[in-house]
């Protein structure tokens, strides 16, 4: 529980075993006792005391652990509400925490992306952000677009001093130097996306080549880490893997799977589909056979996307390898698997780490954004800083110039929340779990 009268409901329910005034007992305290119903008593618990304003929304809070099982938690939970508590909002101690100043908007979204984390790469992002690394890379960037402001203004409020030419050389380099800082935290986000949802890897390759055979020895890997979740799409099953820090997102699996029962296995125009949509193609071929009409075609769908070309079944007799010129035109990544045996697949995973430099990332130095919301506002700020220095370099009033400084200044505001509004907080808090 959190809020003023926090204490005042736990007093009603709580006999602590040695009775202490609440004045008393000291923050970050437990006390054992029971939680009693009119003297019938419920369970026997542990209760920690948090005092304002030295707790995670900075309020009076208790936490009240009580054995597990369903039955007497939800008792509890019912005896805190008939006793005046009001049940908690999805996230509403993390917004608490943010709307009482402890935390900024970057901090909370932070927390939720701890929670729904799937690699450790993301856990270790997540904590990164909440220690605060990208609050102060912002707040740095607003120290300088304020450094700008302060010469804009002078410009305004003292024209009559003759000091344009200068101060107009010096803002533009002012906001050369903002734009630079934006542009790295934009790009960041390229990595941010892929560490925070998954390389989009689609596996192709004709029927029988070993499609499901290889989805089935990546997911049974001792070391992979599996996530089931539902697609974009309607009946689709996409499967969260993390290897060794190496995020893949298999998308559509479950065509692959399904494809086993049916007829009719995913078809060329289906894998086309598929290829528009994934970061990297993984295609499959059958290396104890000739290449087929279907096998040409799937080399035509990969020939301009980020691809990696298997030749499955190396343990049997080889008609295709790694010297053919067909294969070598398209990429540089072929390697010779054995889906059966396992054969291969360490060499297929540092070769996706290294087409997409997984490991280059410094995750304790470099600031990098993972959140869409992040990325367009600071996109907005960079078209912002653009749309100044043009008016600088079209010789506009300065006011005008001002104009589009604000703007940016709102961009940042709005990333760590100082000026958001209500709808995007409540937007970004509906997305916790309750109580968190
Ligand atoms: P899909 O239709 O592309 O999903 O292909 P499957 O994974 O179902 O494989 C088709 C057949 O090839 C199955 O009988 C597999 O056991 C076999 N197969 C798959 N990979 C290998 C491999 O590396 N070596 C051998 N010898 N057989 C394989």
């Amino acid at each position: 529980m959190s809020g003023e009268k926090s204490f005042d409901v736990l007093n009603k329910i709580f006999k602590p075993k040695k009775y202490e005034e609440i004045q008393n007992i000291k923050g970050y305290t437990i006390k054992y006792g029971f939680i009693v119903d009119n003297n019938e008593i419920i369970d026997e618990v542990l209760v920690s005391y948090f005092k304002a304003p030295k707790s995670y929304t900075t309020e009076n809070m208790c936490e009240i652990n009580t054995h597990g099982g369903n039955i007497i938690v939800r008792k509890i939970l019912e005896l805190c509400l008939k006793n005046g508590a009001n049940l908690a909002e999805p996230g509403e101690f993390t917004k608490r925490a943010f709307l009482n100043g402890r935390i900024d908007l970057l901090q909370a979204e932070s927390v939720i992306d701890i929670i729904n984390s799937k690699s450790e790469k993301e856990v270790k992002t997540g904590i990164k952000q909440l220690e605060g690394n990208l609050s102060n890379k912002i707040k740095e960037i607003k120290q300088e677009i304020l450094d700008v402001m302060v010469n804009v203004d002078v410009s305004i409020d003292y024209p009559e001093y003759d000091v344009e030419e200068v101060t107009n050389k010096q803002i533009l380099d002012m906001l050369n130097n903002v734009q630079k800082k934006l542009e790295n935290l934009e790009k960041s986000f390229d990595n941010g996306k892929l560490i925070k949802e998954g390389i989009k890897t689609a596996i192709i390759g004709k029927p029988n080549a070993g499609k499901s055979s290889l989805l089935n020895a990546i997911l049974k890997e001792d070391r992979a880490i599996v996530t089931e979740y539902e697609g974009t799409t309607r009946d689709t099953i996409e499967e969260f893997v993390n290897i060794e820090g190496i995020p893949l997102k298999l998308i559509d699996t479950a065509g692959i799977r399904e494809a086993k029962d049916e007829v009719e296995k995913i078809g060329i125009s289906k894998s086309k589909e598929i290829a528009q949509n994934s970061d990297l193609l993984i295609a499959i071929f059958d290396s104890s056979k000739q290449l087929s009409e279907e096998d040409y075609e799937i080399l035509d769908i990969i020939k301009d996307k980020k691809s990696i070309i298997l030749l499955n079944k190396c343990d049997l007799n080889s008609i295709l390898n790694e010297n053919d010129e067909i294969f070598k035109k398209i990429t540089k990544n072929i390697i010779k698997i054995s889906a059966l045996n396992g054969q291969g697949l360490e060499e297929l995973y540092s070769t996706i780490e290294k087409m997409f430099n997984l490991n280059e990332i410094n995750l304790d130095n470099d600031i990098i954004i993972t959140n869409i919301r992040h990325k367009n506002l600071i996109s907005n700020a960079i078209e912002n800083v653009k749309k100044s220095k043009k008016t600088i370099e079209d010789n506009m009033p300065i006011d005008v110039v001002a104009i589009f400084i604000k703007d940016i200044l709102e961009d940042l505001g709005n990333i760590t929340g100082e000026v958001v509004t209500e709808n995007i907080i409540k937007e970004i808090f509906s997305k916790f779990c309750l109580g968190k």
